[in-house]
């Protein structure tokens, strides 16, 4: 039943994409919408542990995870049992016309492993953009204000209102519009990036961002400030500390609600439950989705009581937010994460994947920055001897990569970020053979 049975070794045995896939990508493209992007012409048939195996038995390492989706693996065991008895006891009734305990649950669980010990309550949506959706909804309701403030190389989805949260224009936002109002985009502590380097901005970028807000925006309509706590489609940008809980205590002061969007950094990515609690920070609300499911689209909104509560009822809802299949699958991925310590294996091969980082960043000038926590770490390439943007590096790599079965994902709003996010049971000998891939993509470059 379980897919873990997949040897977990990588094997090229086509070019890369083989005929099979070939065949498929061709009526993939009669088919399906263009406006789809494709990262890695393949075709699956399955995958589990590192690996994903193409419908031409071409082994490919899994260094994406589906975007930070699956850390507990493919078709994990417990992910796989839950969803087949669910199934067959019943698939859908809507939970807020006829509830079931399995949503209950997943509330449960994301109000006890959710950063601080105050009194929590949830609510469930079907993904990232929605959590965000409901969130800002939530703290709008909750505080009678409007204004929200986002920050550069943000992503929080491609909905109307994420798709403004968002700060990339293309391909996000070009031609999408127009966008909704009220939404403050302020300046991104990026340390490689900020004017002056990474020195200056660890000491003035809070006091500007927060000076800026002030001056910009009435604080007395300014509902929420949402943050990703490591930037994920803008390239693992990591704050200097003290960021992250300047603004949490300034949005305290001020009464606005202090929004974590820990969709990508959720559930064991970062070698915490949630990377806020690195530097102690207790968000009042915050959004999960990717890592939650195991591969089941579901995401939740977690917050303050008394926020989460506010709204009237029947304010918030959705026909299929918290499907029980999602729901089941939600529980047997915390249960996975938290017996199977993928907490702990998520720092482990954060190490083995730092140490082969920095190795590569010693000999290659065009690695201008090896950033990220845990299993969530990229590469930002550079022109060599100044801060100049490498993107055709960056698909040289891609491409190499590519060719020789490891996939690997790019990000960074200058299309210059290599990020790592492989699922947290790869084997480290898969891990290191990956790795190995890289290092030899960066030396073709
Ligand atoms: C992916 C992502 C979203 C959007 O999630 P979807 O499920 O694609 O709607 C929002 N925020 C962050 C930080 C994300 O990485």
């Amino acid at each position: 039943m379980t897919r873990i049975d997949i040897p977990q070794v990588r094997k090229v045995v086509t070019a890369i994409p083989g005929p099979r896939s070939q065949e498929v990508l061709k009526r993939r493209a009669d088919a399906v919408s263009a406006g789809l992007g494709l990262s890695f012409p393949i075709v699956v048939e399955r995958a589990g542990g590192g690996i994903i195996v193409d419908i031409d038995g071409n082994s490919i390492i899994d260094m994406g995870a589906g975007i930070a989706v699956v850390n507990v693996g493919n078709s994990a065991e417990r992910v796989v049992n839950a969803v087949q008895e669910q199934v067959e006891a019943f698939t859908h009734t809507c939970f807020t016309v006829a509830p079931y305990l399995s949503y209950i649950e997943v509330c449960e669980a994301l109000n006890r492993i959710t950063p601080g010990r105050h009194k929590k309550k949830s609510m469930l949506a079907n993904s990232g953009a929605e959590a965000l959706e409901n969130a800002i909804k939530i703290a709008r309701h909750y505080t009678g204000r409007q204004a929200v403030v986002v920050f550069e190389h943000s992503f929080h989805g491609r909905t109307n209102l994420t798709m403004g949260m968002t700060a990339k224009n293309m391909p996000y936002k070009e031609g999408f519009g127009p966008f909704a109002p009220e939404i403050y985009r302020m300046p991104m502590a990026y340390p490689l990036r900020w004017p002056g380097g990474p020195k200056v901005c660890e000491e003035e970028a809070l006091e500007y961002v927060l000076h800026k807000i002030e001056k910009e925006i009435d604080l007395k309509n300014l509902a929420a400030i949402v943050i990703e706590p490591i930037q994920g489609e803008g390239g693992f940008i990591v704050p200097p500390k003290g960021f992250l809980p300047g603004l949490s205590a300034f949005a305290a002061k001020h009464g606005i609600v202090f929004i974590a969007d820990e969709v990508q950094t959720g559930f064991a990515r970062t070698g915490h439950m949630f990377a806020c609690e690195e530097e102690n920070v207790i968000p009042d609300i915050i959004t999960t989705a990717k890592g939650i499911g195991g591969g089941l689209p579901i995401s939740g909104i977690t917050g303050r009581a008394e926020i989460m509560d506010s709204s009237h009822g029947s304010g918030l809802g959705g026909t299929f937010g918290g499907n029980p299949l999602a729901c089941v699958a939600a529980l047997a991925t915390i249960a996975t994460i938290e017996e199977d310590h993928l907490i702990e294996r998520a720092n482990t091969l954060g190490k083995v994947i730092s140490n082969s980082l920095y190795a590569m960043k010693e000999k290659y000038p065009i690695i201008a920055e090896v950033r990220g926590r845990g299993a969530m770490q990229a590469l930002e390439f550079v022109i060599p001897g100044g801060n100049e943007p490498h993107p055709t590096a960056l698909s040289t790599i891609v491409k190499f990569c590519q060719d020789n079965g490891v996939l690997i994902l790019s990000a960074g709003t200058y299309n210059n970020v290599i990020r790592l996010l492989p699922p947290l049971v790869i084997s480290e000998d898969l891990l290191r053979d990956a790795l190995d891939i890289l290092d030899k993509a960066i030396a073709s470059v």
